[in-house]
């Protein structure tokens, strides 16, 4: 369950969030809790989720290793921190940061040959879903990393669908339409090799919320959730976080 903390909060809201998150986790939970906070914050946050079971996630890298990149994060400094996982082509990079999907695959290979683990997120918007191109525009999206990272490489990845049309609209995928494209993307992986397929933990996210996390995951393919707006309040990240199974 990975909270994408987006660019929101500040140090005033940002530590009583985590404070709370931390003391609702500890008292056990059925899922692997990861906390994306702005870079600015990853410092600070490392810090406080040393030895406690929450891992650590940035919301980004560059897919350059250093150099004149003015406001760009290297790999190699999210591996300062302790940073276990890094989310690669959110639908908000791809849209307002002109990331291609051959972009998106250079970063996915580089967190990969790190040693960090990619959350990679894929998904169609609404004029696509309407236009019956779901499945391409996925197939497109994944055959790119695919092909420049090898299939190989999914064993150490994450897969989030985001429709881009259910994020942060308050408009969630059914659970019917989601695990369709689940398991459409573990069919497209399965393709190549059918063992990472099965192993590889694909995540929804989109709207969910304490109310409809529970019936998406009982569905098959989704195997947990990337939580934008709900994971800003504790107590409706928690609830999403126990509705895993
Ligand atoms: C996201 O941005 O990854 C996301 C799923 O946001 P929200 O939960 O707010 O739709």
């Amino acid at each position: 369950m990975a909270a994408n903390w987006k660019m929101n909060g500040n140090l005033a809201s940002i530590r009583p969030l985590l404070a709370d998150i931390l003391a609702g986790v500890q008292t056990g939970m059925n899922a692997e809790v990861v906390i994306c906070p702005p870079y600015i914050y990853i410092d600070e946050i490392a810090l406080r989720l040393d030895n406690t079971t929450i891992g650590l996630g940035a919301q980004n890298v560059s897919h350059h290793d250093s150099g004149a990149h003015t406001g760009e994060v290297a790999i190699g400094m999210l591996q300062d921190y302790n940073t276990g996982y890094v989310i690669i082509g959110h639908s908000e990079r791809r849209m307002l940061y002109g990331e291609t999907d051959g972009i998106v695959a250079e970063k996915f290979k580089k967190v990969v040959d790190s040693g960090l683990k990619p959350i990679l997120c894929v998904g169609e918007t609404l004029e696509q879903r309407e236009a019956d191109e779901t499945e391409e525009v996925i197939a497109r999206q994944l055959d790119t990393v695919i092909d420049n990272a090898g299939v190989k490489s999914f064993a150490k990845a994450v897969i989030a669908y985001e429709p881009v049309w259910a994020i942060g609209t308050g408009r969630t995928a059914t659970p019917d339409q989601a695990q369709e494209v689940h398991a459409f993307i573990r069919l497209r992986l399965a393709r190549h090799d059918e063992e990472i397929a099965d192993l590889l933990r694909i995540v929804y996210g989109g709207s969910v919320k304490a109310d409809n996390a529970n019936e998406l995951f009982t569905m098959a393919d989704i195997d947990g959730g990337l939580i934008g707006g709900a994971s800003l309040i504790a107590e409706d990240f928690l609830s999403i976080c126990q509705a895993a199974i």
